[in-house]
């Protein structure tokens, strides 16, 4: 049995378990709120830990080249340099340099860039990225990948898989040097930090296959599902998880990158799934658009402006105890900064508490008629 992960119970091929980090242990299936440049939006620390956030995102790209990861081991860490003491993931940087970063040159050895910020150049190599997440010291570092656009050709997609996991295989190495204490020149704030690998291959179920077995053969801590969510139908992405999912080793947790909406959690929680990240809650939140159980309130509708009920009458947390929806209008209309907080904890709370509800739901091998429940609910909408 792995030390990193235990199953505690099984419900269909959704699972309930614990995955064991050096900053805690974080209850699954779990969202992990996105806070990119060392800071979720909108929110404090002390918001996060109310709202019961078990452990968040950061990220490479962002943190390296503003306000760099160097400065930020100088002070202590991630965790000291935030204020922030349960476990942190941090992704590679992948995605951003090839979404974010300007004239971009692609070669074996990695991805030189130029900085979005200021056009400075900069390289990040397989190698490089488990240095700059060695110095951040999150919990959970990720493994620098290539993620070609959707749509692309099967042979882009194909060249990008094969590339990914010789790459894997160079990062993993280079994980394993940081391990074994031989490279002094790197400062390690949470010297247990584990590495997970990324599978890839775009919708071509057999280059899903490809990208399993090869970056299985590298041997990570635990593997993730990237590449999904690009712009590919729901259906399509169901299916891209249902395959690969099956196809990870069961001992260990599998997260799928860059999701979702609630009912992207749900259903691929049914297939497997025990993590995931998504920024679809504070950014819609900073944009007028809360989740609720009957679906999603755009507050700055005219028919809000009246409406003394709160966004989502079931809700527990301090916006919905506090507020109305005319209130949050009025908020949003004035552009006043707490409307991007108030909303933002709102939309928060509903995630994680929708992840307490799916725990709950698999402990007590109800979760197909949860999950019938709250689709059918957030449907009629
Ligand atoms: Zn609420």
């Amino acid at each position: 049995m792995s030390s990193l992960f235990t199953v505690t119970h099984r419900d269909g091929r959704a699972r309930r378990g614990q995955l064991r980090l050096p900053h805690g242990v974080v209850e699954t299936p779990v969202f992990m709120p996105v806070g990119t440049r060392a800071a979720v939006k909108g929110v404090t620390g002390e918001q996060l830990e109310s709202l019961g956030a078990q452990i968040i995102l950061g990220n490479t790209y962002h943190l390296h080249l503003r306000p760099g990861d160097e400065l930020i081991a100088r002070a202590g860490g991630l965790h000291k340099f935030m204020g922030w003491d349960r476990p942190i993931l941090t992704d590679s940087g992948g995605y951003q340099v090839f979404s974010l970063s300007d004239r971009r040159k692609i070669s074996e050895d990695g991805v030189v860039f130029r900085s979005h910020l200021d056009g400075s150049l900069h390289t990040l190599t397989p190698e490089s990225a488990v240095d700059i997440q060695a110095r951040l010291g999150s919990d959970i570092l990720m493994m620098f990948d290539e993620c070609p656009p959707w749509p692309a050709t099967e042979d882009v997609i194909r060249d990008a898989v094969d590339r990914t996991v010789r790459w894997a295989q160079r990062g993993r190495d280079r994980m394993l040097v940081l391990r074994s204490g031989a490279a002094a020149d790197v400062p390690r704030a949470t010297p247990d930090q584990v590495q997970f690998g990324i599978i890839q291959g775009g919708t071509h179920l057999a280059l899903r296959d490809r990208s399993v077995t090869g970056t299985l053969k590298v041997g990570f801590d635990a593997y993730a599902i990237g590449g999904l969510s690009v712009g590919e139908p729901a259906a399509t992405m169901y299916d891209v998880v249902e395959h690969t999912a099956a196809q990870l080793p069961e001992q260990l947790p599998r997260y799928l990158m860059g999701t979702g909406t609630p009912t992207d959690l749900v259903e691929s929680v049914a297939r497997g799934i025990d993590m995931f990240d998504c920024v679809l809650p504070t950014r819609n939140a900073r944009n007028g658009q809360l989740f609720t159980r009957d679906g999603v309130i755009v507050i700055k509708n005219a028919r809000y402006a009246e409406d003394l009920a709160p966004p989502d009458a079931e809700c527990t947390c301090y916006t919905c105890r506090h507020h109305s929806r005319a209130y949050l209008r009025h908020l949003f209309m004035a552009n006043e900064i707490t409307s991007a907080t108030l909303n933002s904890l709102h939309n928060l709370h509903f995630y994680l508490d929708t992840m307490g509800a799916i725990r709950k739901a698999i402990e007590f091998g109800n979760f197909d008629s949860f999950r019938q429940d709250f689709l059918r609910r957030l449907e009629k909408a």
